[in-house]
């Protein structure tokens, strides 16, 4: 990947990806309108995600909640922009909360009800329900956030009871370099707590796995949501 990301860049990127999709779809016997594409921005410029939009992305997702309220903050000011769907992805600290709260449109990465809580309670009146996503931790590395496999059920239950939230899923993220069939049984534990999410509440509809590298077994797995950052944008600067 070269350093350049220019809109032609950003158009072949996002064509690439797209066709891939669209296989896997096919593969897996699979509706391509049942897999949405969420660009995970995070340490990526304005103008590189400028260059996606112009190629027709609208949904973005960051990881780190500063960043991430400040280019929320630039793109709000250009009313051109008003369509773009903005995810947080990465991990949330409860004084964290308010801005989250204030300017996201779905927060992915909720793992306990003290942060769903306090979403609901400061999500302000005139905005639309946020958006939330269980994470769960499905590869049980002490280091990996997301709350315990076990407890993932009843906490969508009891978010699903605060006014401020509308509870559309799971979040997860296989353990990285464990190979294709371990990873293909870390999304398949989230596949099923899907399904028994589905069949107790109404608002669930989004599985969200799928990265760049393993965006074919996540399809393969039922996912309804790919969080793809380096197959659109090339490699991330450092942090
Ligand atoms: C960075 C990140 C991604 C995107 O990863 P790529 O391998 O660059 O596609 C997806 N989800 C989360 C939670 C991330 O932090």
């Amino acid at each position: 990947m070269t350093a350049s990301f220019d809109s032609p860049q950003a158009c072949v990127n996002l064509a690439r990806v797209q066709s891939r999709i669209d296989l896997a779809t096919a593969h897996a016997g699979r509706q391509r309108a049942d897999v949405s594409l969420l660009a995970v921005s995070k340490l990526q410029s304005a103008d590189k995600i400028e260059a996606l939009y112009a190629a027709g992305q609208r949904a973005f997702g960051e990881n780190y909640v500063q960043e991430g309220v400040d280019k929320i903050a630039e793109f709000a000011a250009n009313p051109r922009y008003a369509d773009i769907v903005w995810h947080l992805i990465g991990p949330l600290q409860s004084n964290k909360t308010r801005v989250v709260a204030e300017s996201f449109h779905w927060v992915q990465s909720v793992d306990r009800l003290k942060i769903a809580q306090r979403l609901s309670a400061q999500r302000p009146a005139h905005l639309p329900p946020l958006n939330v996503c269980i994470q769960v931790n499905v590869s049980a590395e002490a280091s990996k956030s997301g709350c315990p496999p076990d407890e993932a059920l009843a906490l969508m239950v009891a978010a699903s009871a605060l006014p401020q939230l509308s509870v559309r899923g799971l979040m997860g993220m296989p353990q990285p370099g464990i190979g294709e069939q371990a990873t293909q049984q870390q999304f398949l534990m989230l596949t099923e707590l899907y399904a028994a999410a589905r069949s107790k509440i109404t608002s669930v509809d989004t599985l969200s796995i799928g990265m760049s590298d393993d965006l074919e077994i996540a399809v393969a797995c039922g996912s309804t949501m790919l969080r793809i950052g380096t197959a659109l944008f090339g490699a991330r600067p450092a942090a």
